[in-house]
């Protein structure tokens, strides 16, 4: 017998209250209590496990109504039922018990069969009501699904034709992090407590859902003024969450003036008007209105312009520096892409960027934009001005590009440059979907020497685990860390990732700075760069060349891979590097970091490179072999070259999967260097030196002995 199915017994007088309690003890756990009078204190501490009342109204002394009445103004009476009883000829009082929300009634003398029959009967029905509020409710706060939301707000529009209702949808901009930081329970336990506000928050025929995630939806009447004040103060309440951790919610209003629209339409357009305020700081609440309308237009109108403004090369790169905050120089510098429209006139990102993303024209526009890019770079190389990295944005549908290797791997060749000149930020939001692609496109875009920024870290879909899994190099703040208000917690998670970064050993690039008091605050936090409007906005090129010259410019890291390549023991030669593997995008690697020494000359196999050595062997410098190739494998060509006198000397770093067999087997067979994928480029290049130099060496002493053997 459990103690959650108990029966509340109210009943005067003692001999009914005997005889009752003996038919039920043998199944209910019984409660009894002499007087109504008393009762409610009972109920109220007993709450969660009283299952039904019996109460008794014979002595019409209304101490029985006032219970009732005192249960429902609590609304205690929805929870448990309650029967009356009474006795013969009493059919008055029953019938008013029933009208004020009593279940059911039972005659006196009681009849054991019948109490027992109507008790079940009462319990089966409250199991039943449990499970379908089960079904019909969100699990974890227990107000609506979805599905259940909608088909409600249709019921209560039809009831209440002359009612005006909105649609109040809800974001937590900062969910995510939160998650990460604080752990699963805690931030249900926050969702939870916002699924509480808000029910105390609504008033009948006011319902509330919730989407997923942090999303809820409210159904309430509509009143402007009142609307905007509720939510206000739900805001400060939230962000009273027993754990302070800065909350960042926001609404966003719909008033349903089309009432035939689909429910999730309407919280469709609550859901773009939250997003209109997504990162403005200080507003909360935002209603749905003419101009978000209008904003929906000109998206379609942005949209059928896109391509040719592609075509007529409307948009334009602008730059950004980077500062080192220790030295106060500057350090990179970010491109970040404009659009001069004809009769629009000047556009930001944050106006189609967003569009782009969505309908994939982003691809397009950021090939344009690292083309230009790498263009730039490229004359100021030409032209002797000091250089600095630049990062570029790369979408998460970039990510999604197979070719995306290839085509910025393809740039970095057209212009000459190196992959240490460009930096590549990929937004978090593309962390998140489909993680192991994410993961293996990074790897390779870091192993070919591109340093990789996380953008915007912090905001939206932030992830902890995927600094873990991720090889990225810096990370770069959300704008919101530093331009929120200062408030000690913001402060502290803030510190804490930075913390967090260094400990990872990231640099940490803090964005949006604009005062003095937030670059104080980030030095002592020993954040390394930043960027912001305090030390330049985004300018044309021009106008960045201007000023490049005109500042400090940190130069090159000495320890860095581009300095180690300057300081090649070697000028350019004329000689050739002859790559032969059967990957394209190891020959490409190769190609990057090596076209600036060498002629690089590839082949995708060992017979190809054979024809080639054949007719070119005096002019090849370095043969980069893979071992693991079709037509002819590696071992297959060094056994060919060391055949023949003319071939035996050029060297031949083999570059391979490892293993102690393939090392052992490749030197017996001539090579002079073994090098394991995946590439490290530092250690390559210095196999790659000293082998050159030593073929270089030997070729000048054969040279000289050959003379001396002339003369003599
Ligand atoms: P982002 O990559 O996080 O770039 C930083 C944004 O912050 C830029 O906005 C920049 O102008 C702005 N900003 C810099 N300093 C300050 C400051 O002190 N205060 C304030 N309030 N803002 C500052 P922008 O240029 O409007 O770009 C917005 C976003 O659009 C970028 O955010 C980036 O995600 C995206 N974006 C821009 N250009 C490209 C592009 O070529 N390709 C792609 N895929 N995305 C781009
Ligand atoms: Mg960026
Ligand atoms: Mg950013």
């Amino acid at each position: 017998m459990a103690d959650s199915n108990s029966v509340l017994i109210i009943e005067q007088n003692e001999d009914d209250r005997n005889n009752i309690i003996e038919v039920l003890s043998s199944e209910y756990k019984v409660i009894e209590v002499s007087s109504s009078i008393n009762a409610i204190d009972v109920i109220e501490e007993k709450l969660d496990i009283i299952t039904v009342i019996i109460l008794d109204i014979t002595d019409n002394t209304f101490d029985g109504y006032d219970l009732l009445c005192e249960m429902k103004r609590r609304g205690y009476l929805v929870k448990i039922p309650v029967i009356v009883t009474s006795g013969e000829g009493d059919e008055e009082l029953e019938l008013r018990a029933l009208s004020m929300g009593a279940s059911d009634f039972l005659r006196k003398p009681y009849n054991s069969l019948i109490v027992q029959k109507r008790i079940g009967n009462i319990m089966k029905n409250r199991e039943n009501a449990t499970m379908v509020d089960h079904l019909e409710k969100d699990y974890l706060t227990g107000v609506y699904s979805e599905e259940v939301f909608c088909r409600r707000v249709v019921q209560l529009m039809e009831k209440n034709p002359e009612q005006s209702y909105a649609i109040v949808y809800s974001d937590m901009e900062n969910y995510q992090l939160l998650k990460d930081l604080f752990g699963e329970t805690v931030s249900n336990n926050i969702l939870v407590y916002m699924a509480k506000v808000f029910k105390h928050l609504i008033d009948r025929n006011e319902i509330c859902g919730r989407l997923e995630g942090d999303h809820f939806v409210l159904f309430v009447k509509y009143d402007e003024g009142k609307l905007q004040e509720n939510l206000e103060s739900v805001v400060k309440i939230i962000n009273e969450f027993p754990v302070n951790m800065n909350i960042r919610l926001r609404f966003g209003i719909y008033e349903i003036t089309d009432r035939t629209m689909p429910v999730s339409a309407m919280c469709n357009r609550a859901m773009i008007t939250v997003n209109n305020i997504k990162g403005k700081y200080g507003q909360c609440v935002a209603f749905y209105d003419n101009d978000i309308w209008e904003k929906q237009l000109r998206e379609q109108e942005i949209i059928d312009c896109m391509e040719t403004a592609l075509r007529e090369k409307q948009f334009e790169v602008y730059f950004q520096p980077k500062y080192d905050l220790a030295s106060e120089k500057i350090a990179g510098a970010e491109a970040l892409v404009r659009w001069h429209h004809p009769t629009k006139g000047f556009m930001n990102p944050g106006e189609f960027i967003p569009l782009f993303e969505k309908n994939g024209f982003i691809t397009e526009l950021d090939k344009y934009v690292w083309d230009s890019t790498c263009k730039y770079i490229s004359t100021w190389k030409k032209n002797g001005y000091p250089i600095v990295p630049v990062s570029v944005n790369v979408s998460r549908t970039d990510i999604y590009n197979p070719e995306l290797v290839d085509i910025i791997l393809g740039m970095i060749h057209k212009y000459d440059l190196l992959p240490e000149n460009i930096h590549l930020e990929i937004t978090e939001t593309a962390y998140t979907d489909n993680p192991q692609q994410i993961i293996d496109v990074v790897k390779k875009l870091k192993m070919i020497g591109f340093v990789i920024e996380m953008d915007d870290f912090g905001s939206g879909y932030s992830s902890l685990n995927m600094l873990n899994e991720l090889p990225i190099d810096i990370l770069k703040l959300d704008m919101g860390f530093v331009q929120g208000d200062f408030s000690s917690n913001s402060n502290n998670i803030l510190s804490f990732i930075i913390s967090l970064a260094k400990w990872m050993d990231y640099a940490v690039v803090a964005e949006g700075i604009e005062t003095e008091a937030q670059i104080q605050m980030l030095r002592n936090m020993d954040c390394n760069y930043v960027q912001g409007y305090y030390y330049a906005k985004p300018m044309p090129p021009d106008e960045f060349e201007a000023y490049m010259l005109k500042h400090n410019v940190l130069l090159e890291d000495p320890d860095s891979f581009a300095s180690d390549l300057n300081q090649m023991k070697f000028q350019k030669s004329q000689g050739v590097m002859l790559i032969v593997d059967d990957l394209s995008l190891n020959r490409k690697i190769l190609s990057a970091s090596f076209n600036q020494y060498f002629k690089i000359v590839e082949k995708e196999n060992g017979a190809e490179a054979l024809d080639y050595i054949k007719d070119n062997y005096k002019n090849i410098d370095v043969i980069m072999l893979d071992l693991v190739m079709p037509v002819m494998d590696g071992f297959s060509l060094m056994n060919k070259l060391r055949m023949d006198e003319k071939y035996r000397n050029i060297p031949i770093i083999v570059t391979s999967q490892g293993g102690e067999k393939s090392v052992e087997k490749s030197f017996a067979l001539g090579a002079t260097d073994f090098v394991e994928k995946p590439y490290n480029l530092r250690i390559i290049l210095h196999r790659v030196q000293n082998a050159v130099m030593a073929f270089r060496n030997a070729k000048k002493i054969r040279e000289s002995v050959d003379k001396k053997n002339v003369l003599v």
